[in-house]
């Protein structure tokens, strides 16, 4: 049981970690050991892996220009709701 629970915590450790470097990871601005962990990291845990692919998502239609146009205010909103829901995620990670 002991051991379980220390796992858990290192879980989270790790969850709050990756959490943290998740837009450097995207934005390829950390090195290759933090790539390493957050990727092996990506891979086992489902709530970081589900936040990664939002923030992919999010990249993605910057890049795409999406809400450079005042036209597309809403995606505006809806992208600073989406921000919002991430970091509730980031704080509710490996509570299971
Ligand atoms: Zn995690």
């Amino acid at each position: 049981m002991l051991d379980r629970l220390k796992s858990t915590v290192t879980e989270m450790a790790k969850c709050k970690r990756v959490g943290k470097l998740l837009q450097s990871y995207i934005d390829g601005e950390v090195d290759i050991d933090q790539i390493e962990l957050i990727s092996n990291h990506l891979e086992t845990c489902l709530k970081c892996g589900m936040n990664y692919e939002i923030y992919s998502d999010i990249k993605h239609a910057l890049q795409l220009g999406h809400f450079k146009n005042g036209a597309l205010h809403e995606d505006a909103l809806a992208l600073q709701r989406l921000k919002r829901f991430v970091s509730t995620l980031d704080e509710g990670c490996a509570n299971q």
